[in-house]
């Protein structure tokens, strides 16, 4: 069998172009324009590069967008500050702190300041709790695992997964428990691997969706993959890549690409899979935020 590749690109375009169909019909219906803050501390090019692609995306969405850039030497409190103004500003309904901040800034204390409606990164621990106790209407859910979701539905053809075998590898809070739980959701028998889980490939074998977040380059080969499963990469891995001359690099998957692609039914490829869904998925839960605060029923995605 060779799989048929999901296309995460295309399916990220789609998910854009219902935001911003849907942020022209809530500024005609309510005169709301959604609006997302990104806050940035320190200058790694990495995390500016997301940055500027998000604000990107969001102007092109049609939203109000604003970055602020804090120097790397940006106390605790001044971030505090910040994030409260930016939770009293009603033309802000989204606010994303591009992680990892400096050493001085404790992270959880950042995220818990976020007002949870406001959290569309979906890491505020109401919005964990909600999303744990399946309260997914009420919930901001986390972008790389609801993006994930995304391609599994459109893979599958259907939005139940009832009957099916889900094996989530990695459980870190930001990808794996968050897309163990929408699994568990969406009905799917779900079950969590990690670095103590005992024989790998046999329980990966039991999936008819194996989502793999890992950070080790291709890590999941054939000895891991169910004929004809769904197999969603997260991995985002640089290796070196001499081939393409010296100190030359590409980016890889954990999931052993041409291996798996002999037995899957479907596969996300890397780069081009889950990578553009997240921040189509970030702007989704803006216009999400928009639409819950102007009493709009949101779309759904
Ligand atoms: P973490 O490092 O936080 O978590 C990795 C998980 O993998 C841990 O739960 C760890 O287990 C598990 N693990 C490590 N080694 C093994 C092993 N040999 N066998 C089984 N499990 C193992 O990573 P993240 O969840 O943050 O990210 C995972 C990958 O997804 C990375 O490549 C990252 O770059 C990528 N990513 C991609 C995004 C995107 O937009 N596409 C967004 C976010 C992440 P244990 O808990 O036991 O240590």
């Amino acid at each position: 069998m060779t799989a048929s590749v999901i296309d995460g690109k295309a399916i990220a375009e789609e998910v854009i172009s219902k935001v911003k169909s849907a942020t022209a019909g809530i500024q005609e219906k309510a005169g709301v324009q959604p609006g997302i803050a990104v806050v940035i501390v320190g200058s790694d090019p990495a995390s500016q590069v997301y940055v500027r692609s998000k604000g990107k995306r969001a102007k092109e969405c049609g939203f109000k967008s604003e970055t602020h850039e804090l120097p790397e030497t940006t106390s605790q409190q001044e971030l505090l500050d910040l994030v409260g103004r930016l939770n009293a500003d009603p033309s802000i309904h989204g606010i994303l702190v591009q992680l990892p901040l400096p050493s001085q800034i404790d992270e959880d204390a950042v995220i818990t300041s976020i007002l949870p409606e406001k959290d569309v990164d979906g890491f505020h621990p109401i919005n964990v709790g909600r999303l744990g106790t399946g309260q997914i209407d009420s919930a901001m859910l986390p972008c790389t695992p609801a993006g994930s979701m995304v391609l599994i539905r459109k893979a599958l053809g259907k939005a139940d997964l009832s009957g099916l075998n889900a094996v989530v590898v990695g459980r870190s809070n930001i990808v794996g428990k968050p897309m163990a739980n929408l699994l568990l959701a969406a009905n799917a028998t779900v079950t969590i691997a990690h670095s103590r889980t005992a024989d790998l490939p046999s329980i990966a074998r039991t999936a008819d969706i194996l989502v793999a977040a890992v950070g080790r380059p291709e890590m999941i080969g054939a000895d891991c993959i169910k004929p004809g499963a769904c197999v969603i990469d997260v991995g985002i891995n640089r290796v070196p890549a001499p081939e393409k001359g010296e100190g030359k690099t590409r980016l890889v998957g954990d999931v052993n690409y041409a291996q798996a692609a002999e037995i899957a039914g479907s596969i996300t490829p890397v780069p081009g899979g889950v990578g553009p869904m997240t921040i189509a998925m970030l702007m989704a839960n803006t216009l999400v935020s928009a639409c819950r605060t102007a009493g709009l029923e949101p779309p759904q995605f």
